[in-house]
């Protein structure tokens, strides 16, 4: 990753190498921390921040699920994420928002930590490869289950991303691009960091809220543009054949935006190339995000 000059922290513009904080923070001993990854797009009207109010709203949800006392407001928040993207001369990149526990309580009880947040910007390409979002990536399912309902999966929390670490590591060292996380009832969930639509006989399904999965902001994004093109997107549990059996199948994020999942568990999806969904889903996606779209022009936030 290339530094950039600043990094917002706790309302001050920080100089990169600055941004630090102290060995004992309770963040990096308990992971009492919330984030969000947001991405900035070059529009021809300028630099866009997609969907970045909603994103910042999840980022207080985060927070109050965890009982963490974020002293900014949504608006305040988005106010910072612009001015951290100008201050850094960025037309495009990636915004990670954090909000952690620092020093101040030493057991297990945060009660009297300080609380902290600060917004790093840099540039960032895509997240599992040009080659993948081109041509597909190949997926393997986890043997490490997703989180369970013992802590918020809903809520963006660093603590628990150790689980999607381990399922991306085993994922790579087994020499796949990405994981598929199934839940404690074996049903898929999502990716590491991305929500899975698949693709059959014409319909889209993707696995509802309710399996732990994140409600991730593209998913959310894709359903409805998918759904304004006449496609039925269809909330429902999905097995590991499902997988197998899938015409098409795809990834959503922030990061990963729309990429195509090409190969799992080493069976092609479909005849092995993204399909015509999942390539309508990433134009649209491109096209909303460059600004090309009509509609769902709220999305775009400008800086
Ligand atoms: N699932 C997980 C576990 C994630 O970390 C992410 C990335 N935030 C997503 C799904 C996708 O969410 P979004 O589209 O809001 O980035």
């Amino acid at each position: 990753m290339e530094p950039t000059k600043y990094i917002w922290f706790d309302g001050e513009m920080v100089p990169w190498a600055d941004a630090n904080i102290h060995v004992l923070s309770h963040a990096l001993h308990y992971g009492t921390g919330v984030f969000e990854g947001i991405r900035a797009y070059e529009t021809p009207d300028g630099t866009a921040v997609f969907r970045l109010t909603d994103h910042m709203k999840r980022l207080r949800q985060s927070a109050k699920a965890y009982s963490m006392k974020l002293e900014w407001s949504v608006e305040e928040l988005v106010e910072a994420a612009k001015e951290t993207l100008r201050v850094n001369g960025l037309e495009s990149g990636y915004v990670r928002p954090i909000t952690f526990l620092e020093l101040g309580a030493l057991g297990l009880n945060p009660s009297g930590a300080r609380v902290r947040t600060a917004i790093i910007t840099w540039r960032w390409g895509a997240y599992l490869g040009e080659e993948g979002v081109k041509n597909g990536i190949r997926v393997a399912v986890s043997s490490w289950r997703r989180f369970p309902n013992t802590a918020f999966p809903n809520a963006k929390a660093t603590g628990t991303y150790i689980n999607s670490i381990l399922a991306k590591m085993e994922a790579v060292e087994n020499g796949f691009d990405e994981a598929i996380m199934l839940n404690q009832d074996g049903v898929i969930s999502e990716g590491s960091g991305e929500n899975l639509f698949v693709v059959r006989n014409g319909l889209v399904y993707t696995p509802p809220i309710a399996v732990g999965c994140l409600d991730g902001l593209t998913r959310d994004a894709i359903i409805r543009l998918l759904e304004d093109e006449g496609h039925t997107i269809v909330e429902k549990t999905l097995d590991r054949s499902d997988l197998y059996y899938a015409d098409e199948a795809f990834f959503t994020g922030t990061a990963a935006e729309v990429t195509p999942v090409r190969e799992v568990d080493n069976r092609a999806i479909g005849d092995g190339t993204p399909g015509p969904v999942t390539r309508q889903a990433q134009g649209l996606y491109a096209d909303l995000v460059s600004g090309k779209l009509d509609s769902h022009r709220d999305w775009l936030e400008y800086v």
